[in-house]
């Protein structure tokens, strides 16, 4: 791996196996009644019905089956050489968790990182975006567990779009193109118009493509990423530009929503149960550690205020997808 600016990246032609398992259901193949081998699914005879009766086409196949053959179930997968890229965060400040394992906000930082990487890149270059494929990857350093955005070229033998920014001056470009609020490119997403949008949208990362992952993507978190890799002392806070005016309105509404009382302990937001007076929750960073040092300063406010039940803590990411 190579480091530009906060970014470790490692690019170069390669071997890629793309596994599909149905969303983990696997695909269940059942067998022609004919001489041949022929394996298919339920789901693709469906879809050729409904070609043949949308297209009102007469020959119809004969796709009965054989009944004396067991149905198989199997994962597909696809091995190809391909141009890709591999990113992620050099140096992570102690008071981050970036963690892809067993926190759902790493893995949606590092999914939403990877999406905006996509459309940058191919606002970059002048490509669909389908034209670059995301995924994850997760290895330890050091001890550390390390979470990275792969990308590949969707064509075989690559079409060099990943590989353009193997050169560090290139990644770095890319990388203040995506993190620059005055830029083409951020300050779309940081306009009146896409105010309204809480997580993701159409207008910022959701597209077909991604259809899986739409209900953890957030732009605000992959705009954080983006300013960490070009610097680990970016402003990670609910009080950076692009996560404030959410953060005034999203936090008030979630309070009166839970009929919690709005109070403040070091500078962050926090809701008192009026039932249980003892019991506080604050509102975080998404991708904030426990030990971020203004969660320890809230939990000494508290002490200090007579508050003796330990603050429970939800991020922002919690409050807008599961609330209660
Ligand atoms: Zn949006």
């Amino acid at each position: 791996m190579e480091t530009v600016e906060n970014c470790d990246f490692w690019s170069d032609e390669a071997e890629v196996c793309i596994v599909n398992n149905n969303a983990g259901k696997r695909f269940r193949f059942l067998k022609l009644a004919n001489p041949s081998q022929t394996w298919v699914t339920q789901e693709a005879i469906d879809h050729i019905s409904e070609q043949i009766a949308q297209r009102k086409l007469s020959d119809r196949p004969n796709l009965s089956f054989d009944r004396n053959a067991q149905p198989d179930e199997r994962v597909l997968g696809s091995i190809k050489q391909t141009d890709l890229l591999i990113v992620n965060v050099h140096a992570i400040p102690p008071e981050l968790n970036l963690s892809p394992i067993g926190r759902v906000e790493g893995r949606a930082a590092l999914n939403s990182f990877g999406f905006m990487l996509r459309r940058a890149m191919s606002a970059h270059l002048d490509i669909s975006p389908q034209e670059i494929r995301v995924g994850l990857r997760v290895t330890k350093h050091s001890d550390q567990i390390v979470g990275q955005v792969f990308l590949s070229d969707s064509l075989e033998n690559g079409a060099g779009y990943c590989s353009h920014f193997k050169q560090p001056a290139r990644l770095k470009q890319l990388l203040e193109f995506m993190a620059d609020p005055n830029g083409d490119f951020l300050s779309k997403w940081l306009s009146p118009d896409h105010a309204n949008c809480q997580t993701s949208c159409p207008d910022c990362l959701r597209d077909y493509a991604n259809l899986a992952w739409h209900c953890i993507l957030d732009w605000r978190l992959a705009v954080d990423m983006a300013q960490l890799a070009l610097n680990a002392s970016a402003n990670v806070n609910l009080n950076s530009p692009h996560w404030q005016p959410l953060a005034a309105t999203a936090i008030p509404a979630y309070f009166k929503a839970a009929s919690l009382e709005p109070m403040t302990l070091a500078g962050l937001p926090a809701g008192r149960n009026p039932k249980r007076p003892q019991r506080v929750e604050v509102i975080i960073h998404p991708l904030w550690a426990l030990n971020h040092p203004i969660v320890v300063q809230a939990e000494n406010d508290a002490r200090a205020a007579g508050i003796s039940e330990p603050l429970a803590k939800k991020s922002l990411f919690e409050v807008l997808r599961r609330p209660f």
